[in-house]
């Protein structure tokens, strides 16, 4: 079977970490972005130049009609999803909860939590017999924060990863008998730019001395865990949470 993989996000970070390995892995890739059509390119190119397959399709994942048309064009253009990773996920700048308004809230659910949701639903729409598929895999991404809470900086958006847990017990069960495993990824503080969008460009230099291996992660060390939920060597797992985190 032809592997074809999803990511959502996969123009930065964590994402383009997961692209370049899949496609190293013989999947056909599939990336999405939010805007950043540039970055979205380079990874594409990257792949292509090592002689992999890959595409990068324009969709909010926040929105169900664009996640709805992203399907419908990794359809047309690569084929059935057999793999997806909800990776877009963001967070507002720093605030305590008492700082917070209704909208901020709203929208970083929609892109986590609603996003993760819409993407996973349609990706069960390929992947089940019920719908004319024969299985497949789905890693969400969690976070160390839906069990630490980030106290001062953004609990909405840990509270965003703890439904993603949620999410990938419940849905791990409702499909495991038709040849879907749902595992979620919990990365501890990683070197990505999502930090800047905190507000905090040197975060993870300020808090690495409490990380008990004493450094950030790397983009890389994610996406070995994520690409390894979705093989065959992970046959047996299922409502799974790995944590990337040193030991965080
Ligand atoms: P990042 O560097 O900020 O990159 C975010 C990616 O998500 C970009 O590709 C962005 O697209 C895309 N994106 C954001 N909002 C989107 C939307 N509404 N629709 C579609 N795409 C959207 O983030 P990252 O650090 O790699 O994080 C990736 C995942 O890991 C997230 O779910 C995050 O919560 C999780 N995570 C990260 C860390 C960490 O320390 N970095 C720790 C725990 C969990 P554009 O390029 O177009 O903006």
């Amino acid at each position: 079977m032809n592997k074809i993989i999803l990511i959502t996000g996969g123009s930065r970070g964590i994402g383009a970490a997961i692209a370049q390995l899949a496609a190293a892995q013989g999947y056909a890739v599939c990336i999405s972005y939010l805007t950043n059509r540039a970055a979205a390119e380079a990874v594409v190119a990257s792949i292509t130049r090592n002689g992999g397959v890959a595409i990068a399709l324009q969709a909010d994942v926040a929105v169900e009609a664009d996640v709805v048309r992203l399907f419908e064009q990794v359809d047309a253009s690569l084929g059935r999803v057999t793999a997806l990773v909800n990776n877009a996920g963001m967070l507002e700048r720093q605030a305590r909860v008492d700082e917070m308004d209704a909208a901020r809230i709203s929208r970083v659910l929609a892109t986590n939590v609603f996003g993760s949701f819409i993407c996973a639903r349609e990706a069960v729409r390929r992947m089940s017999p019920r719908h004319g598929g024969s299985g497949g895999a789905i890693v969400n991404l969690s976070s160390r924060s839906a069990r630490l809470g980030s106290p001062g900086e953004y609990v909405d958006y840990a509270a965003s990863k703890a439904a993603i847990d949620t999410l990938t017990i419940g849905l791990a069960k409702e499909v495991a008998a038709e040849g879907i495993r749902v595992n979620a990824v919990a990365p501890g503080i990683i070197y990505t730019d999502i930090h800047a969008s905190g507000g905090e460009p040197q975060r993870v230099e300020r808090l690495k001395e409490s990380i008990p291996m004493k450094r950030g992660g790397s983009p890389d060390e994610v996406a070995k865990a994520v690409l390894w939920l979705l093989s065959e060597e992970a046959s047996y797992t299922t409502g799974a949470t790995i944590d990337v985190a040193g030991g965080r």
